[in-house]
């Protein structure tokens, strides 16, 4: 064929109800109960070929920690020799395909995951991942299909940046993919991110090897099934799931190492760096280090503020998905004229919220992801509890005997550096610090200066003064800022998602500036009419 296909304007995928009566509720559920009766059995997937090596480990679902979903099995050394052999092989062939037909496989993904696979992926999420059906089609419906639709609309864009030429020199960029693999690693809570990290590299020509999360192993598998259904070649995308720390060796080791798209806890990202700086002499090029990372993200509010606005944002903030998004608001500032009406409303949001299972649909928080979560979780607020200096308003305990349940606790601390308003600890726990109505200005300072993270925040004020003081004031303490609007809930085309600090490098996922990250571009200069005389007029 020959032609420049425009590529279709990409619009946010709608979100379906789920409301009683509703088609995707009869959908999603019976979806749930089939998929519950079954134990899936995950392989690795190298070269395009299943393979079930290695000692498989069961994969349980965070709300009936009894309840084995799946069993995962691990990619072994040998495996990973083949699966990068097979990225680099299979790089030749997939950088040279013509645009449109690397973005054809993506756009079918999307239109697979918005039709027939959708209630697979949200089934598999709301039970491995601990997702109520509302935050598991807002992440691995929507948000997913945004990301695969819009990558393809911004990469269009991109292809389009091209120099100048002048006058006998046609100049063109080469938007190149890197030299051999991506390495993807991705975190539990978001099967969009998980989707997200191997895909965006690959629409730029690129292959990945991708590790996922060990508990969100089930719909990130199906995901990439549905790769695969949508005509995606193989080695392009290798599914390497398997003991973390042993996957990375390997794969950092490689020579072939190009870049790393990874998403998860700070702390594991600084390792990942450390490793690959070590390993820098090896490497064939300078690798690309991508890392959305941890946050402690706050809401202030203003004295001026819409209490009920300012409530409603740190319930759903706080709570939603069990406070294990990394835009969740986990430390907010109340000033003491609003605090008993904060306190009162907040307690009862909380006392109205049920805590359980999500497959029944009345429950708005759910389990934690595992022991590991729960424990750490339990830890803080049995610290909690015996510190004279915290009060805790609503919530406090917790409950292993079915599944990882943390109660949706509100605590206020009376010293605004607790470890309660640094540290990030990903459950359903928000702290409140009181402060003096007029000590704006300090308080802004503290919200800068606590802690170390500078993912999300936001800032509920009616008074326009207070708003423009705190843009200023807060302009790096996260990468993204709300006004009047709670800090989680980016939509992809619309708020485009990274911090900065120890949040991560800030290269915006499912925007045009991550995509930047996946290229090398080669700049080519043709002339028409080359000189002939190595002479220059000056020279008389
Ligand atoms: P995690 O760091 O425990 O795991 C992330 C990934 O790294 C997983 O695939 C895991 O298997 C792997 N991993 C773990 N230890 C490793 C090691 N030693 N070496 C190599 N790989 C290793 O994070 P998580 O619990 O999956 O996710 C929660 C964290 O992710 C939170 O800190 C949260 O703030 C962050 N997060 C950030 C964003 C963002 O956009 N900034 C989005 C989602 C999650």
């Amino acid at each position: 064929m020959s032609a420049i296909g425009n590529i279709p304007a990409p619009v946010n995928e709608p979100i379906l109800s789920y409301a009683p009566g509703t088609p995707e509720r009869d959908a999603l559920q019976s979806t749930i109960a089939s998929m519950g009766a079954e134990v899936a059995e995950i392989p690795v997937v190298v070269n395009g070929t299943d393979h079930h090596v290695g000692e498989a480990k069961g994969v349980f679902s965070p709300q009936r920690h009894q309840h084995r979903l799946a069993n995962l099995h691990g990619a072994t050394p040998a495996l990973l020799g083949e699966a990068i052999d097979g990225a680099v092989r299979a790089q030749r062939e997939w950088s040279e395909w013509r645009f449109e037909d690397r973005a054809a496989v993506f756009l079918k993904a999307a239109e697979l995951l918005a039709g027939p696979w959708r209630q697979r992926l949200n089934a598999a999420t709301l039970l491995g991942q601990g997702k109520t059906p509302h935050q598991a089609e807002i992440d691995s419906a929507c948000e997913l299909i945004d990301f695969l639709r819009f990558n393809v609309h911004y990469a269009e864009r991109l292809l389009h940046e091209q120099p100048m030429s002048s006058r006998n020199a046609w100049n063109r960029l080469d938007h190149r993919p890197l030299e051999g693999f991506v390495y993807a690693v991705t975190p539990f809570n978001f099967t969009a991110i998980g989707g997200n990290l191997p895909t965006a590299p690959a629409l730029l020509g690129n292959v990945v090897l991708w590790k996922p999360s060990h508990t969100a192993a089930l719909s990130n598998w199906l995901f990439h099934e549905l790769l695969q259904e949508a005509g995606l070649p193989p080695g392009v995308i290798q599914f390497v799931p398997g003991n973390s720390v042993e996957v990375t060796e390997a794969l950092l080791a490689s020579p072939h190492f190009a870049g790393l798209h990874f998403t998860g806890s700070t702390a594991v990202f600084r390792s990942l760096w450390r490793t690959s700086a070590e390993h820098l002499d090896r490497y064939r090029a300078y690798p690309r280090i991508v890392g959305e990372t941890g946050g402690k993200d706050f809401i202030l509010a203003h004295p001026s503020a819409d209490v009920a606005a300012f409530t409603t944002a740190l319930l759903r903030g706080a709570y939603e998905y069990q406070g294990q998004k990394c835009s969740a608001a986990s430390r907010c500032y109340v000033p003491r004229s609003l605090w008993p009406e904060v306190r009162d409303r907040m307690a009862a949001g909380i006392a109205e919220m049920q805590v359980g299972d999500p497959a029944d649909f009345s429950v708005f928080v759910g389990a934690v992801i595992d022991e590991r979560a729960w424990t750490k979780l339990d830890a803080v607020l049995a610290e909690a509890r015996a510190d004279s200096g915290v009060e805790i308003v609503a919530g406090g305990t917790s409950d292993r005997s079915e599944g990882w349940f943390i109660a949706p606790t509100f605590a206020r601390v009376d010293d605004p550096h607790h470890r309660m308003m640094r540290e990030e600890f990903f459950g359903p726990i928000l702290t409140a610090y009181v402060y003096e109505d007029d000590q704006w200005a300090d308080v802004l300072r503290l919200v800068d200066t606590t802690a170390e993270y500078a993912l999300t925040g936001a800032v509920f004020a009616q008074d326009r003064a207070a708003v423009v003081e705190a843009d200023r004031a807060l302009r790096h303490a996260a990468g993204n800022y709300y006004v009047n609007d709670k800090c989680t809930g980016a939509v992809v085309g619309q708020q485009p998602f990274g911090g900065g600090r120890a949040s991560g490098t800030n290269d915006k996922a499912g925007s045009i500036l991550n995509l930047y990250r996946w290229i090398s571009p080669r700049t080519v200069k043709e002339v028409g009419d080359p000189p002939t005389d190595w002479r220059y007029p000056y020279l008389g």
